[in-house]
């Protein structure tokens, strides 16, 4: 079995997990027909519609599909889009970075680095330090407060 190299933010270090490469039949059985929508089909949710637009206390933000950690509270900034955006990823480690033509439009689509869950996308008109601006998709997301970790 393949695996990969990941940031887990709760051991603190890198740490191998298995890779998952699951056919489309399998995720539809276990996702809600919205996430199956986003992460599967590329899709993209509605602006605003994200259910973390409320959540500002500190925690992280994991792959709703495989659960490897993602993007942290600490990250977090208001880009007025309507969907929730991050200056980086925990570890680039755990994002996988491609060009995307589709749409008439050149962007960077951003997945996930060990189930290859589409996530959003990634652009260069975000806030220091960084620059950029991580564009996710909420249910693309689980949120889990940094007291449940
Ligand atoms: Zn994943």
């Amino acid at each position: 079995m393949e695996t990969i190299q990941v940031f887990d933010v709760k051991q603190g270090k890198v740490v191998a997990v298995e890779k998952i490469d699951w056919p489309d039949a399998e995720w539809h059985k276990l996702l809600t027909p919205q996430q199956y929508e986003i992460t599967t089909n590329r899709g993209t949710e509605m602006p605003g519609s994200c259910i973390f637009s409320k959540v500002h206390g500190p925690g992280l933000f994991k792959c709703v599909r495989c659960d490897i950690d993602l993007f942290g509270s600490i990250s977090k900034f208001e880009s007025g889009t309507g969907w929730p955006s991050f200056w980086e990823p925990v570890s680039p480690l755990n994002v996988k970075e491609q060009p995307d033509f589709s749409l008439g439009m050149r962007r960077t689509e951003v997945l996930c680095a060990r189930c290859g869950s589409h996530l959003g996308h990634v652009f260069d008109d975000g806030p220091d330090p960084s620059g950029k601006r991580y564009c996710m998709n909420g249910l693309a997301l689980k949120f889990i407060p940094l007291d449940k970790l």
